[in-house]
């Protein structure tokens, strides 16, 4: 049997682009979120395929997490695959019967946000009692139960032979704003005050800006993007201020230098036209790689680890980059679209995605299935 290999290196590459994920960073960033709300047990977020890093590839800087929380559930069997026996949380809890088959066999604690999931639970044989995390609806209006209706829920629940612990739980709207979490801590606090069972409210966000206020600190935060080495409120916060590092770089290489004349133009559209003499080098990765198309011309990028811009339009397979600040780069030279060059430099995702009108999530969950990916 041909063993699989670990590393994109043992292929033939078919071109000069790579994810690479940073276990060290990852055990760094968790490790921050802990400090951040140091009394509480921290969930490791890796829904969507832990943001588009891989959960295998994730695992190991997590591993340090009180467990893992997601909420597909051939996620979780992987999860179990990678031999991790503690806590698995389903955060949208089941969306089908068969599902709490799955929940018994690998012991999936789940989420529990509707009166149709309690009715599948009522009706779900099992030798041992569920573990479930009640959700109440306090604002965010999602997924929940409403206030009034919180209390109801949960004394169906405990009478359920199905159910064994119960904790309370909800989730914040604006954690990252300036509106905070006030308001929606507050119902909450006043819904579930003598009712008994472990608590769960904030993610990253909430964790950064208000770990220290008991609301949040509870018994389990659920940091998700900062453990990926973004800033949920960036711009007003970077990573930097936040002590968090990058878990994610996408690189590639410059494959060709074009020199302009002043009133040459690049790329589809030709949005971008020069003013003076240019070199621009054009970089092996575009939307086809999860690059955002809507990046414009400015959008940040490392060269040799020297930040310059993007110049005129994506296109599906190259972007085109001003060689202005790095007179010295040519073919082969290194580029970095976000996260970390060989030379220490560190663009931050949230940059990229600021420019290109959307924020870190998107585009570390969006790195294209042809890119290869590597663990450092
Ligand atoms: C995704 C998610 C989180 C993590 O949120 P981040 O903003 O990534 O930290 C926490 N709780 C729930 C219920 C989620 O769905």
């Amino acid at each position: 049997m041909p063993k699989s290999p670990r590393h994109p290196r043992d292929y033939p590459m078919p071109r000069p682009i790579q994810a690479t994920i940073h276990t060290e960073s990852l055990r760094h960033n968790l490790a921050r979120m802990r400090r951040a709300a140091p009394d509480a047990r921290a969930w490791g977020v890796v829904k969507a395929n832990a943001y588009g890093h891989g959960i295998e590839r994730a695992f190991e800087g997590l591993r340090g997490a009180d467990g893992f929380a997601l909420l597909d559930l051939q996620e979780a069997e992987r999860v179990r695959a990678l031999g991790w026996r503690g806590p698995i949380l389903l955060l949208e809890g089941v969306f089908e019967p068969r599902d709490l088959e799955l929940c018994s066999r690998l012991s999936l604690w789940h989420t529990v946000h509707c009166d149709e999931q309690i009715d599948m639970l009522a009706a779900h044989k099992t030798q041992l009692p569920h573990r479930v995390f009640l959700k109440m609806n306090s604002g965010m209006n999602r997924l929940g139960f409403a206030p009034h209706r919180y209390r109801a829920a949960w004394a169906r629940l405990d009478a359920l032979p199905q159910v064994d612990e119960i904790t309370l739980m909800t989730h914040f709207s604006d954690a990252d704003t300036a509106r905070g979490i006030g308001h929606q801590a507050r119902v909450f606090a006043e819904t579930t005050r003598d009712l008994p069972g472990e608590r769960t409210l904030g993610n990253s966000a909430a964790a950064l800006r208000f770990g220290q206020e008991a609301a949040v600190r509870a018994d389990w935060v659920r940091p998700g993007i900062a453990v990926y080495g973004s800033a949920p409120d960036f711009p007003e916060h970077d990573i930097a201020h936040w002590g968090l590092q990058p878990t994610m770089t996408l690189a590639s290489r410059l494959i060709a230098v074009q020199q302009l004349r002043p009133g040459d133009t690049v790329g589809y559209g030709s949005s971008f036209t020069a003013e003076a003499p240019l070199r621009i080098g054009v970089v092996a990765c575009g939307y086809a790689d999860g690059y955002p198309r809507h990046g414009p011309t400015g959008t940040p990028v490392l060269v040799d680890g020297v930040r310059t811009r993007l110049v005129g339009r994506v296109s599906m397979d190259m972007v085109t980059v001003d060689l202005t600040p790095v007179p010295q780069a040519g073919f082969g030279s290194e580029a970095t679209l976000w996260g970390r060059a060989a030379n220490g430099a560190v663009l931050p995702i949230d940059e990229v995605a600021r420019a290109a009108g959307t924020v870190g999530y998107e585009l570390m969950c969006a790195v294209a299935p042809r890119v290869p990916f590597a663990v450092d």
